[in-house]
């Protein structure tokens, strides 16, 4: 646990949450500040920052998880379709350092946009640079 840590803390009972689900290794509630009914995020219960801090299987648990999530949500609050996102990092919009997903649950005419929304200005790639890009990712090793 870290103990600057909000979710920390929501996962050891310290501060309150609005609980759904929990496994051994993973604990979901609601958000605060939701952008939609029924916005929830799944933790890992140890404190990892980053996705790939985690160890895998705690990584597919909270994938599971969210997987588990996403009809039942959909059915509760009615919602027609869901969004599901992380914010890996300072630079994508974390701002809870304790690595989370996002459930939002969406309707047809809510106003938000896909996924595409939330990225800058587009690239405008070469052929060679998707295939420089391709081969790098395929000969990767995790860092
Ligand atoms: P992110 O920008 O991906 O780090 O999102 C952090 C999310 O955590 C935001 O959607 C906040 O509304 C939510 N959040 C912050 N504090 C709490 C809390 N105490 N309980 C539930 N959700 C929280
Ligand atoms: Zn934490």
């Amino acid at each position: 646990m870290s103990d600057d840590c909000i979710f920390c803390q929501i996962v050891a009972g310290e501060i309150p949450a609005h609980v759904v689900r929990e496994t051994d290794t993973t604990l979901a509630f609601l958000d605060v500040n939701p952008l939609a009914p029924g916005h929830t995020l799944v933790v890992p219960k140890d404190h990892y920052e980053r996705l790939s801090d985690a160890p895998s299987d705690v990584a597919a648990d909270v994938f599971h998880e969210v997987y588990e999530l996403v009809p039942r949500v959909e059915s509760v609050v009615d919602a027609d379709a869901t969004t599901v996102g992380i914010n890996d990092g300072a630079a994508a919009g974390q701002e809870v350092p304790h690595v989370h997903a996002h459930v939002v649950p969406r309707f047809e005419g809510d106003g938000g946009g896909p996924i595409h929304a939330v990225a800058g200005e587009r690239p405008d790639l070469s052929d060679e640079e998707f295939e420089e890009i391709a081969e790098g990712i395929s000969a990767s090793h995790r860092t």
